[in-house]
């Protein structure tokens, strides 16, 4: 019933394109921190100001930074959104999502969401707006959301995934650090074409990296091959430290080659669209020995 909604696109690298896409019909502005697998850092302050000249709310997909690299809400997010299923849980054990309610948005300001502003005929017609106040959206997520659709969390995942946050800034300090180690080895490396990870400076991205976060720009990036997609499918046969995974975020460390595997369904120039070209590797560093992954780097490229 209430499903009816549609995705205007805007360019993550340019919030002047949020601001030409906004209609009176926008309901928020949805974008990465870090996004997956482009390894864009976003502007959040910009795109911040556009959604609050709007007047709708800035939702910021966490899951690459994690609260320990970028806390959004600094910047001007409403509501943060993170997979637990990759460095937050960060075993690869169990799935989950959250969302983070932080409160700042005024739901009752505008009859734009009358879910939270109007009267409820499910909760005796209380406006659940004006009722929860500035944890509302949080509410409605649990008492409208949850109650629909039952998205629950087994207890036994919920217990793995709370283990997990209790180390995440160890790991994640860990994760960047070993990222950034294996980002220079492999831009140094004959066989490597180019390397896309905010972290290394030179990188487009590098300044907003600095700015947003400044401990480390996460342990997911790409890569490309000299070889193109017969080296890409190669080099991931011929891993043996990192795991062949779709996954990232993991403790031990994984590889991916797009074009053959996730992205293999689309059209050539979708898939570059994508950031999913022929020769593009997808690594998530783990927690292993640096010296470890570089070396398992190091034999597999040696024989594509
Ligand atoms: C994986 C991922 C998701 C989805 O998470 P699941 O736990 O797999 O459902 C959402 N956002 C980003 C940025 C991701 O990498």
């Amino acid at each position: 019933m209430k499903f009816d909604w549609h995705v205007k696109w805007a360019d993550t690298t340019d919030a002047e394109t949020f601001r030409a896409a906004v209609t009176p019909k926008t309901r928020a502005i949805f974008v990465e921190s870090i996004a997956n697998p482009g390894g864009i850092v976003t502007d959040l302050e910009a795109v911040s100001a556009v959604a609050k000249e709007a007047g709708v709310p800035l939702i910021v997909d966490n899951t690459l930074a994690t609260p320990y690299l970028i806390q959004p809400k600094q910047f001007g997010a409403d509501i943060v959104v993170h997979s637990l299923t990759k460095f937050l849980g960060g075993h690869g054990n169990s799935v989950g999502g959250v969302i983070v309610d932080c409160g700042t948005f005024d739901w009752m300001s505008t009859d734009r969401y009358p879910s939270l502003s109007e009267p409820c005929a499910s909760y005796h017609g209380m406006k659940l707006g004006e009722t929860f106040g500035n944890f509302a959206f949080a509410i409605a997520c649990r008492v409208l959301g949850l109650r629909d659709l039952g998205p629950a969390i087994a207890p036994m995942n919920a217990f793995l995934i709370l283990n997990g946050i209790e180390t995440l800034p160890l790991r994640m300090q860990r994760h960047c650090d070993n990222a950034m180690r294996v980002a220079v080895w492999l831009s140094r490396h004959e066989k490597v074409a180019w390397v896309n990870y905010a972290g290394h400076p030179g990188n487009a991205f590098y300044a907003l990296a600095q700015r947003y976060a400044p401990k480390g720009a996460g342990a997911v990036f790409t890569f490309g091959l000299e070889g193109g997609y017969e080296a890409g499918i190669s080099l991931v046969e011929k891993l043996k430290l990192f795991s062949h995974l779709a996954n990232i975020g993991d403790t031990r460390s994984l590889v991916i080659h797009p074009a053959s595997t996730t992205h293999r369904q689309l059209a050539d120039d979708a898939r570059e669209r994508a950031g999913a070209g022929a020769d593009v590797v997808r690594l998530s560093i783990g927690l292993e020995d640096v010296d470890d992954i570089i070396a398992d780097l190091d034999q597999a490229l040696a024989a594509v």
